[in-house]
Formats: C-alpha cells, sequence, structure tokens
C-alpha cells in the first residue's frame, strides 16, 4: 500500500501556476504560537497517561504500534496540504530557521524540495513499519536488534514534517479547521519521543516554543482564568536570523 498523498509534484513542472513573488513564509511570525491557535486542541487530557507503557506490555511492541500511528496520523495531516507544499512553493525542507537535507542510502547528502524530502520520509516510514523482520507482527517472531535505532529514525524524520507543517503550512491548516488535530498530533507525539528519549532535544529544540505552550496540561477554563490572558511565550529571538543546515 502507498501512502496516501493528495498533491502530485513534478521537478520540470514549470511554475506557471506560481502566484507572482509568493515565497515561502520564512520571515512571518510564528503564528502558530498565538494564543488563539494555541488553545485549540482535540483532547484536553494529560497526554503524558496515553504514552507509558502500560503493564504487561512489552515495550517493543509499544513503541512499534505508537510508531505506526504516528507515522500513519502524520501523513494523514500531512496530505490535508500536500497540494501546497511544491517543488515551486517549498524548495527546501525547512522548519524554522534549519535547512534539512536528505541522505540517501550511501550517506550522500542531497539537497531537496520539501515534497520530495517528505516523500522520502514516507516511503522510508512505511518500507520499515510494513517490513516483518523489522516491525514483526506474527506471535513469537523477535524485534531486530536495530529495532529502536530504527524507531529513533523514523521518528527523527516525522519530526521534520511536523515541524515543517508548522513553519510553512500552518496558515493552510487554519484554513482547512484541521489546527486542533495538528496540535493534538504534535503534542502527542512530542510527549510520545520524550517518554522513551526517541529525539535527540537537540533536534526537536526548534520547537520548544511552541512544545512547552502544547504539552503542559491546557490552560483552564476562561471563568477561572485571571483577567490578563497569559501571553504566550515568546519565541526567542536568538534562533530568528541563523539558519542551521542538517
Ligand atoms: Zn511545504
Amino acid at each position: 500500500m502507498r501512502f496516501k498523498r493528495n498533491g502530485s509534484y513534478t521537478l520540470n513542472r514549470k511554475s506557471k501556476t506560481k502566484p507572482n513573488g509568493k515565497k515561502p513564509p520564512a520571515e512571518e511570525k510564528k503564528q502558530y504560537l498565538e494564543p488563539e491557535f494555541t488553545k485549540i486542541r482535540v483532547v484536553d487530557f494529560d497526554l503524558k497517561e496515553l504514552v507509558v507503557l502500560p503493564r504487561e506490555i512489552d515495550l517493543n511492541e509499544w513503541l512499534a504500534s505508537n510508531t505506526t500511528t504516528f507515522f500513519n496520523l502524520i501523513n494523514l495531516q500531512y496530505s490535508t496540504i500536500s497540494e501546497f507544499c511544491t517543488g515551486d512553493t517549498c524548495q527546501a525542507m525547512t522548519a524554522c530557521n534549519t535547512i534539512y537535507y536528505w541522505y540517501d542510502e550511501r550517506g550522500k547528502k542531497t539537497k531537496c524540495t520539501a515534497p520530495q524530502y517528505v516523500d522520502f520520509v514516507m516511503s522510508l516510514c512505511q518500507k520499515l513499519v510494513t517490513d516483518e523482520e523489522i516491525f514483526p507482527t506474527k506471535y513469537g517472531k523477535e524485534f531486530p536488534n536495530s529495532f529502536e535505532s530504527l524507531v529513533k529514525k523514523i521518528c527523527r524524520y516525522l519530526f521534520h514534517v511536523l515541524a515543517h507543517l508548522y513553519w510553512a503550512h500552518f496558515k493552510e491548516t487554519v484554513a482547512l479547521d484541521l489546527q486542533g488535530h495538528l496540535n493534538t498530533l504534535y503534542a502527542h507525539f512530542i510527549v510520545f519521543v520524550r517518554e522513551f528519549n526517541l529525539v535527540d532535544p537537540k533536534e526537536t529544540c526548534i520547537m520548544d516554543d511552541l512544545s512547552e505552550i502544547l504539552c503542559t496540561p491546557a490552560p483552564p477554563p476562561p471563568a477561572q482564568a485571571p483577567s490578563s490572558s497569559a501571553p504566550a511565550s515568546a519565541p526567542s529571538p536568538s534562533s530568528q536570523n541563523h539558519v542551521t543546515e542538517r
């Protein structure tokens, strides 16, 4: 089964439909940090309870089932805006001030557009989670020694996709009224990878400002809130002008 993608792109498609002077929203402020949006979630219970390893469940089984679910949900979330993520609008895989490069099987660094990068990520994840040798589903079949490192790899790539969704496609997500789903998915994912140390904090720190807001319990209902609404933590200015390559 191929993963789902609505939008297609071709490398040699000329930008006939490109709106004049449309640039990726690199210089825009982080709309996704505005309290108006961060308060919107699909669920507001403690996500931590959802991610802890249940008693009598094998750790690898738990990691496998959650990783597969996150792959499917993040793929689905991306598919909602994939028609807006093209080689023209997203010429590089950006998130905050970071550009992600794809490394092929031989470790060769490749610059690619965001849709190409996401395509690589989703194809790789699909291949891994459906490989019976890596994500065994049959009773009695063992997980390979490389299992944990492969789960970490998948989670790292899925984080890049989530970060790109916020950075480059939050407006479109809001237009589709799917920001609550994105916020919930993001918070659940971050709480999960933190619980099992699956993604290096150096990797996720570019989104720490959002994580701090979304991964704390939901704000109290307005009736109990103090009259001055709590300001969201401001994006750190030090990270504004520096482009990181990964
Ligand atoms: Zn994009």
